[in-house]
């Protein structure tokens, strides 16, 4: 079969070229065939919507909505729905694309996919956002899908979002599905352990890494950027394993204390404080710069992507860096930590925590059955650390970085899917 397989330049102006450069270099070194690394630098199926909502003051606001469908090799398309100002094709075809290679991972029968909305959550309204969240549902009606295309919570949605969504699919269906979407709120069918599951996953990946490179968790030190759902379970769970958190942030304030965070505490004032850190007195007030290069064993970016760069990356005195959040290394900063001897346990493997629980919140959906919090945890826990040492074991044979064997430990499963679907 003939290909125009065209290799990224090393400078990257958008998220799937920086997709697409660590799938090329993993297709490289793996010896992928060229037909079938050219299949996946492709998404499926892309569609963009316009959706005019009233808005409270009686005005007509038209909002962007997309969905895009990388793969389905494996299974349904299964995917977040991001609600942000930045939203854009570009960021959600990179996002649906390391949802493809996030599922290979973890070993689930899923494809991926990704949508997301242009829009600032924070400056609407509870009733704007949910017209909005039913009328994007109807506008995706035909794409989504028990078996078919699976969105979930992502920056700026959550349960919230999910229990409007699957309201209004059923309600244009004329069926009750719960299984098409995850991350619902326990009484519509959504699975004990899922809110907390992507920060219980960062936890365990981190666990495993330290003990693969020799760090004593009892000991450890740990940054966390972000305090939303990742940022928040992680920094719990990882105090809860006796990791000192000497600093936290959001999109408003960031903070450091040496002699380690009061995790509950800054709960407790988020909380209170309409989900926001600033004003928080727990630690001594520091740049979101700052919290990245701080002096820590560990460093857990869990809130927005791009925030490790070439510039910054030089300065990191972490030794593990664990991706909470998806793409917070920017492609060119990768060979600096590498230089550096930095771990990175990349983002596709790090927090598919999330859609692993996902993955069992749609079982038991089908099932009709449900599990309890230990069961769903045990079972994460096994899942997670499978996955880990599979990417480990793949980095160790092909003598490469954990973000290049994870590429590899999904190409080899997509390989063979698309080469017995036999996809022409
Ligand atoms: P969220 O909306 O619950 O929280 C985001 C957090 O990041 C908030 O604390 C916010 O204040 C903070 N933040 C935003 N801009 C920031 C900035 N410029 N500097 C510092 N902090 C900033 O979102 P979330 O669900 O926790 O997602 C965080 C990341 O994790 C995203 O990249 C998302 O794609 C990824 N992720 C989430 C899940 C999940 O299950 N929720 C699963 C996998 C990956």
């Amino acid at each position: 079969m003939a290909t125009t397989t065209k290799k990224t330049e090393a400078t990257h102006h958008s998220m799937f070229d920086a997709v697409l450069a660590r799938l090329d270099k993993a297709a490289e070194l793996f010896g992928l065939d060229p037909s079938v690394a050219e299949i996946l630098r492709h998404p499926k199926k892309e569609v963009k919507v316009s959706l005019p909502i009233v808005m409270d003051n009686g005005s007509i606001q038209v909002f962007e909505g997309y969905r895009t469908v990388h793969s389905t090799h494996l299974g349904p398309s299964k995917g977040g729905i991001r609600y942000a100002m930045d939203v854009n094709d570009d960021e959600v075809r990179a996002l649906a694309a390391w949802m493809t290679v996030k599922c290979a991972i973890a070993n689930l029968p899923y494809g991926g996919g990704k949508g997301g909305i242009k829009c600032d959550p924070r400056k609407m309204s509870v009733g704007e956002l949910e017209r909005l969240t039913r009328a994007y549902t109807r506008a995706m009606a035909d794409i989504f899908g028990v078996n078919k295309d699976i969105p979930a919570p992502d920056m700026g949605t959550g349960k919230r979002e999910m229990a409007w969504l699957v309201d209004e699919f059923n309600k244009v269906t004329g069926e009750d599905q719960p299984g098409v979407t995850t991350g619902k709120p326990i009484t519509l069918g959504g699975s004990r352990g899922r809110e907390a599951a992507t920060g219980r996953g960062v936890m365990v990946a981190s666990l495993a890494a330290m003990k693969k490179i020799g760090i004593n968790h009892k000991t450890a030190t740990a940054a966390v950027q972000g305090f939303g759902n990742v940022g928040s379970h992680a920094s719990r769970l990882l105090a809860s394993k006796n990791i000192k958190i000497v600093a936290i942030s959001d999109h408003t304030a960031a903070f450091h204390n040496e002699k380690g965070i009061d995790i509950d505490a800054a709960l407790r004032y988020v909380a209170q404080n309409g989900n926001m850190l600033k004003g928080f007195t727990g630690g001594d007030e520091i740049s979101n710069n700052d919290l990245i290069t701080c002096n820590v064993d560990l460093l857990v970016p869990a809130a927005i992507q791009g925030v490790i760069t070439a510039a910054n990356a030089k300065d990191i005195k972490a030794k593990l860096i664990v991706e909470g959040a998806n793409g917070p290394t920017e492609a060119e900063a990768d060979a600096i930590l590498n230089d550096k001897g930095i771990v990175v346990v990349p983002d596709v493997l790090a927090n598919g925590g999330g859609v692993t629980v996902s993955y069992f919140e749609w079982v038991q959906n089908k099932y009709g059955h449900y599990w309890t919090e230990d069961e769903v945890n045990a079972k994460h826990d096994i899942s997670m650390n499978q996955a880990f040492e599979n990417v480990w074991f793949n980095s160790q044979q092909y003598k490469t970085s954990m973000r290049i064997g994870a590429y590899i430990t999904a190409l080899k499963k997509l390989d063979k899917a698309i080469r017995y679907k036999g996809n022409y």
